[in-house]
């Protein structure tokens, strides 16, 4: 049955860059739209960028152009990103559209209508020069624990302790400097309180299989207890001046919060290009998508928007009349070797850079599809491991096949033959049997196909690998090279060629919604316009091939450390003392004296290095360069160390990590207490400095060896 199916990736704010955080999620939709395609399915892959809101406003502000300006500036640099990496949008829009702002205020007055809206006073932070209420966010001042200068209102980044904003000692707004007031204006609510609203939300996350387990029982702790009350409302206004839709019926006084017309522009993004396939004279009807069950909306986000997604978000369309979501896919976030990216510090690589630097955006599509899987883990993007990954999967294992023997066919005259034998569909033996191969390649084909459906891409890409060694072995052994020595053999080395670009074919057709721009090559080389799924079904025989061109290069490492010097800013660690000088060798690392280049095995066995998960971490009073860290190595107990990785971490980001440690070194007493070990760091003449991780499956105690 073909699926008729609605897509939608969280949509982008106008005020920065696309990074590769971003990427997870953009590459992951656009690789699930894309396989769904390629099995028959009508899918609508829709975004946009979200517009409105103080951010905007205050940074066009500061550029001095207008949000109108700074926002169309912005859409087309992510325009440009998202297609250099391929995510192909049918329509990627922005929020602040007349269709948008009409389905607003319809949304809103059918929840007015329906008794969801209330008003009630609420005090806020009041900037007396700028004129305007401020979020919480634009207010900084003292801790009020330990008095550190200019931090944020919600948390200390100094202590760590963590208040409410009118808690700050000397406030100030950051956008004037001036001292906020506190000021009482009338918002409006959203009454996600309302038993309605609860009933529904109840049946909703719980039943249809609409969210991944683990969010689900995330919501069912925000749902509480039935009678418990614990939804609050949700408030839906900002006062003037907000870049925004004005809300109907409050003369220009009142604005819709972004985060009410930021889903809403899923929908607006769609309606606007329903009217584009309507006057390009295509049939498709907005409603079959926005009000009927018998078609499928499917949200791809990240886990830190599940709450607007999963509650506000359908309580809203349920109450306006409009269809629910079916699908709730939620994601991770991205991690660059083991630490956290953080927008607000800068950290992170943006998506111009890379393209920039002449990296292949295929290679980090298939390495981000080799990590994804379905739940909400986080996912690393380890810069060695992509080098390594790409390279040796990518390059060694699936381009090579048809490197090595695309060229004997051309220079054979240039057809793809097949014997009979080779036909065997039938056949159960997985051996390497060339008669048997490119059936087996297609009985993997369901199996595959589920993988992507579930989007568990990472086992898909296990799987497809796995088949790529086997036409590797396959060419190793019957080593066209040397046929192609023996004039008497031409057949044969005929035969052996064509089998393995059939492989190979069967690998690209697996491979297409991960790497469409090398799918397109291959279409090129083999004549054939667009693979579909269905192909690997039916070998190549009797078929012309083009002439071989070469479909991808090796990730060179200068490029990665071209790419990691251009975003050298957001790479540092983001410590406030990351001085140059900070990224030296730990304080309790052995001085090493210069021993002959060789060790034995025993002399290597004597090192007891165990796998430890970091239970604890700390700062030290009094230390400049240690953290403390409490371990826990299994069945080895728990051990305290004092590890010098101060200026690359922030003890908050290591607790419930996985890394690796001597446990065998002799105690040392140091000046903060006693160390009983050490934990393996990467470091080299550039600044920063790289704790070890295991790969997943690893557990404490677990030697290394
Ligand atoms: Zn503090």
């Amino acid at each position: 049955m073909t699926r008729r199916i609605l897509v939608t990736s969280a949509l982008p704010y106008a005020n920065g860059a696309i990074h590769l955080g971003h990427l997870v999620e953009y590459i992951q939709t656009d690789i699930w739209v894309r396989f769904q395609r390629m099995q028959g399915h009508e899918v609508h892959y829709v975004g946009a960028d979200d517009t409105h809101g103080t951010p905007i406003m205050l940074r066009a502000d500061s550029e001095g152009i207008t949000p109108e300006q700074l926002i169309e500036r912005v859409w087309k640099e992510h325009d440009r990103d998202f297609r250099s990496f391929s995510v192909g949008f049918d329509n990627f829009y922005t929020t602040n559209s007349p269709e948008n702002e009409a389905l607003c205020s319809e949304i809103y007055g059918k929840l007015k209508a329906a008794g969801l809206i209330a008003t009630r006073s609420v005090e806020q932070f009041y900037d007396p020069v700028k004129q305007m209420f401020l979020p919480d966010r634009y207010i900084k001042g003292e801790c009020p624990k330990c008095g550190a200068k200019d931090q944020y209102g919600d948390s200390c980044e100094v202590c760590g302790a963590t208040y409410s904003p009118i808690e700050l000692k000397n406030p100030y707004s950051t956008v004037s400097g001036a001292k906020p007031e506190r000021r009482q204006s009338e918002h409006y609510f959203f009454k996600l309180s309302d038993p309605r609203c609860e009933a529904f939300l109840r049946e909703f996350t719980q039943s249809g299989e609409r969210l991944q387990s683990e969010a689900a029982n995330k919501m069912k702790e925000w749902l509480g207890a039935e009678g418990e009350g614990k939804l609050s409302d949700w408030d839906i206004s900002r006062d003037a001046p907000y870049f925004g839709f004005a809300i109907p019926g409050t003369d220009g006084k009142k604005f819709f919060y972004v985060w009410l017309d930021a889903p809403v522009g899923y929908f607006g993004s769609f309606l606007n290009y329903v009217k584009k396939q309507q006057a390009a004279g295509k049939t498709i009807n907005a409603d079959d998508f926005l009000k009927s069950d018998n078609t499928e909306l499917v949200h791809f986000i990240g886990k830190d928007i599940l709450y607007f997604h999963a509650l506000f978000w359908p309580a809203m369309l349920k109450h306006a009349g409009y269809r629910t979501p079916s699908k709730i896919y939620a994601h991770g976030f991205l991690t660059v070797n083991g630490e956290k990216m953080s927008k607000s510090r800068g950290t992170f690589i943006t998506a111009e850079s890379y393209t920039q630097q002449g990296l292949n955006p295929e290679w980090l599509r298939y390495y981000y599809a080799a990590k994804l899987n379905s739940t909400m883990e986080d996912i690393d993007l380890n810069l060695e491991d992509f080098v390594a990954r790409v390279n040796s999967d990518l390059v060694g294992k699936y381009i090579n096949i048809a490197s090595r023997c695309a060229g004997f066919i051309t220079r054979n005259g240039g057809n793809i033959v097949l014997h009979n034998k080779y036909f065997n569909y039938g056949a159960t033996d997985r051996g390497l049997n060339p008669e048997y191969l490119p059936g087996a390649f297609s009985a993997k084909a369901s199996a595959i196909q589920m993988l992507y459906n579930r989007r568990e891409f990472g086992k898909a890409m296990r799987e497809i690998m796995a088949l790529a060694d086997e036409a590797n072995q396959f060419v190793a052994e019957t080593k066209p090279w040397e046929l192609a020595k023996l004039p008497e053999r031409k057949e044969q080395l005929i035969e052996v060629c064509s089998v393995a670009l059939n492989l190979f074919r069967s690998l690209t057709i697996y491979l297409k919604p991960v790497l469409p721009e090398t799918a397109k090559k291959v279409e090129g080389l083999l004549g054939i316009p667009s693979m579909r799924w269905v192909d690997v079904h039916k070998p190549l025989h009797n078929h012309p091939i083009g002439e071989y061109k070469h479909l991808m290069t090796r990730v060179d490492p200068k490029q990665i450390e071209a790419l990691v010097a251009a975003n050298r800013e957001s790479l540092k660690p983001a410590a406030p003392a990351a001085k140059p000088a900070a990224a030296k060798a730990p304080e309790n690392k052995v001085e090493t004296v210069t021993e002959p280049a060789h060790i034995s095995i025993d002399d290597f066995s004597k090192i007891d290095l165990r796998i430890a998960r970091i239970a604890n971490a700390e700062h030290v009073e009094g230390a400049d360069k240690l953290l403390k860290l409490t371990l826990d190595v299994g069945a080895l107990g728990t051990k305290q160390v004092f590890a010098g990785i101060k200026s690359a971490y922030d003890p908050a980001t290591l607790v419930g990590r996985l890394t690796v440690m001597v446990a065998n070194l002799a105690p040392r007493k140091m000046k903060f207490g006693m160390s009983e070990g050490m934990v393996l760091a990467a470091s080299g003449d550039a600044p920063g400095l790289y704790i070890l991780s295991p790969d997943s499956g690893a557990q404490p105690g677990m030697r290394v060896k």
